[in-house]
């Protein structure tokens, strides 16, 4: 037997139209989880989660949403990895910023890619900045 799909007017969902109940207080056919009261929970969970999201400051708006999403990711790419030159050399050394291993890194060759220590990646050093 093929269940018609049904859709239910409460929470918009399809559902088997042979689940349907009548529910008294919304006074029509329902499907089994606004029957069952389950719609409702779901909705209550969402209004709470709605409130727990931090208010922005008043007068923030969409330039000030990129601009603060712009100054992150900058943090992110400086936190990568911490460049020293070492005096005297063309070498630098390089320590990493998620394992805190110090190693000798070649601007000119961009090695190595990765951290010897824990395999993180490497942020490309601009060689201009060091010369
Ligand atoms: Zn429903
Ligand atoms: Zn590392």
């Amino acid at each position: 037997m093929i269940s018609v799909k049904v859709t239910c007017r409460v929470c918009k969902g399809s559902h088997p139209a042979d689940d349907f109940k009548l529910h008294y207080e919304f006074r029509q056919m329902v499907c089994p989880n606004c029957y069952s009261g389950k719609t409702q929970k779901l909705k209550e969970k969402e209004e709470l989660a709605k409130k727990e999201v931090p208010q922005k400051p008043a007068g923030w708006d969409q330039v000030d949403d990129y601009l603060e999403k712009a100054a992150r990711t900058k943090k992110q790419d400086e936190q990568k990895a911490q460049f020293t030159k070492i005096p005297g050399t063309d070498q630098v050394k390089c320590k990493c910023l998620s394992c805190k291993f110090s190693f000798k890194y070649n601007p000119f060759r961009k090695l190595p890619r990765t951290c010897p220590f824990c395999n993180a990646d490497i942020p490309k050093l601009r060689t201009f900045s060091l010369l």
